[in-house]
């Protein structure tokens, strides 16, 4: 059957080889790393005892499950026989230094409650900012989310002239924070409904109220987590893909797209087995110089198609330095990076649930060190993820491991071992003020991963988590298209390209770009 090679093993690329390969496509995914997943893999410390703490390396909120789900319902598999799931009662507890604690809870009542409770906000206000956000995600996503915005038949349909008319409702032409203000009487609430713009790398003092939609999947759709943690969505599509006959190589990092006119017709690479005459390429040494090839193999067939995972800039500037370079997209501000500490904590804290959030003191300025002055604010907002207290198998007996992310800025080339000694303090301080103990005390185990290395893991811009920034209302339009315009059989899926970052939009790009793909 045909052969489709897909470029990068990250989400995006997982789930278009799946889909690739029920459409009868014969699929090689190219991996650089060792593993699957890209920024969705996980990793272990393990203590002088040979106890265990297990850390999921990045994301850590799962949303929208059902478009994992979908992918084993489209191979005919029933999902449940390899991936699980339980949906949330609490979505967050929030902390702030002056002792005021509050639970976002998923009922939308026993949340209203609790506003007015601790900060005597009418529950009404919240009610109405909930369902102003589905009737906004609503709008917004047969426009934005499904389809791709690069082809005229996205414009000319009922949903979108309904799209049109709800423009206004849409709050394009106000920021997030602009919005919130409005809605919100107290400071803390519209800090906490800010804080929706980090989920896709933005500030929510530039990024149009329009971004009010993502506390919809939250809290109407639902947060979830994966009983097997957050690498079991790797996991679990990876064993499906290779029943579907897909083959993975790893350590394989594709150097090259190689193109005749119009089309793909192969992929170099370096690493195991490969060598430099790629795949789908003739071995002629007037096509390729690779010392030692066969000199009169037979031309492989050119491969039908290509999907690549890689951050598109990458893509552009080092797969495609040939082709046509769309500077405009490329150039776009990226969204923020991040940095994490994994600690392993010899300690358990009833106080702090799986999703747990330390609020800076002054939110404005943390943003405009980040998005301006492209450092570390010293009062940074923490988030701190434990999935030892739903997986209690990943930290050893009385203890927790602790994932505490801070938003940070792009890598521009900062000291960031610097940053980073700082920063640490920083946090440590914060925690100990709020948790009561000296938190630094109670780390035995630990690693970083900071803008630098999220870099160079997964080969994303500056370290940017999630592609290009959303801080302008255009950038929904400055993001590349799930297709290349160039070469009829390339496509482009992941949190670089439309629709966004994140491991739902992720999914839907690897929807939208194998949606163009006639069957094998
Ligand atoms: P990536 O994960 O970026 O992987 C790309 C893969 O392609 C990598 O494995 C890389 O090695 C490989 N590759 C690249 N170039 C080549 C090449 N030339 N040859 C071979 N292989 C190549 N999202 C959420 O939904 N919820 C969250 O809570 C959340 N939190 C996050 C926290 C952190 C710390 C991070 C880093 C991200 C978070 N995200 C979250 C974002 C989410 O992780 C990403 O949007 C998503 O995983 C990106 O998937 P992707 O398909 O774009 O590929």
């Amino acid at each position: 059957s045909k052969n489709a090679v897909v470029i990068g093993a990250g989400i995006a690329g997982i789930a278009s080889a799946i889909r690739l390969a029920v459409k009868g496509y014969s699929v090689d995914v190219y991996e650089a790393n060792a593993y699957p997943g890209g920024k969705l893999s996980s990793f272990e410390h393990t203590r002088a005892d040979g106890n265990v703490y297990r850390f999921d390396a990045g994301p850590s909120l799962f949303t929208m499950p059902h478009l994992v789900v979908e992918l084993f319902r489209l191979a005919g598999r029933n999902p449940a026989d390899y991936f699980q799931y339980v949906r949330l009662d609490e979505t967050c507890r929030y902390f702030w230094d002056d002792g005021t604690r509050l639970t976002a809870w998923a009922d939308h009542d026993r949340f209203a409650a609790e506003v007015e409770t601790v900060l005597g906000e009418p529950g009404e206000h919240l009610l109405a900012h909930l369902n102003d956000s589905a009737l906004k995600y609503g709008v917004t996503e047969k426009l934005f989310l499904h389809r791709s915005l690069h082809k005229a038949s996205t414009w000319l349909n009922r949903d979108a002239l309904r799209g049109y008319l709800n423009l206004p409702k849409l709050g394009v032409f106000g920021t997030m924070n602009g919005a919130n203000e409005r809605r919100f009487r107290h400071p803390k609430l519209v800090q906490l409904f800010n804080r929706y713009a980090t989920y896709n790398g933005s500030d929510p003092y530039q990024t149009p109220a329009t971004l009010n939609i993502i506390p919809h999947l939250e809290y109407n759709i639902g947060a979830f987590f994966p009983k097997d943690g957050m690498i079991s969505i790797t996991n679990s599509l990876v064993s499906l893909a290779e029943e579907l006959g897909v083959r993975f190589h790893y350590n394989t990092r594709v150097t090259e797209i190689v193109t005749e006119g119009k089309r793909v017709v192969g992929v170099r690479a370096e690493g195991m087995g490969l060598g430099a005459e790629g795949i789908g390429l003739s071995a002629e040494p007037s096509a390729v110089n690779t010392p030692g090839a066969e000199p009169h193999a037979p031309r492989p067939a050119p491969i039908a198609l290509c999907v690549t995972n890689m951050d598109v800039v990458n893509a552009f500037r080092k797969l495609l330095p040939n082709a046509k370079q769309p500077e405009r997209i490329l150039r776009q501000p990226k969204s923020s990076s991040g940095l994490i500490f994994y600690w392993g904590i010899k300690r358990e804290f009833a106080q702090l649930g799986l999703h747990t959030i330390f609020f800076s003191n002054d939110y404005r300025t943390e943003f405009d060190y980040l998005f301006r002055r492209n450092e570390l604010y010293d009062d940074p907002t923490i988030y701190l993820n434990i999935t030892s207290k739903h997986k209690p198998d990943d930290a050893p007996p009385g203890c927790e491991n602790w994932f505490i992310l801070l938003n940070a800025p792009n890598n521009t080339g900062q000291d960031w071992d610097a940053i980073i000694a700082r920063a640490r303090q920083d946090v440590i301080r914060k925690l100990s003020h709020n948790l009561g103990v000296d938190v630094g005390s109670l780390i035995e185990t630990e690693s970083v991963l900071d803008p630098r290395t999220i870099e160079s893991r997964t080969s994303s811009s500056q370290g940017a988590l999630y592609g290009n920034s959303s801080n302008n209302r255009f950038a929904a339009f400055l993001r590349h298209a799930n297709f290349s315009r160039e070469f009829e059989n390339l496509y482009f899926v992941g949190g670089s390209v439309h629709p966004g970052g994140g491991i739902p939009l992720c999914l839907l790009s690897a929807k939208i770009a194998t949606d163009f793909v006639q069957g094998a």
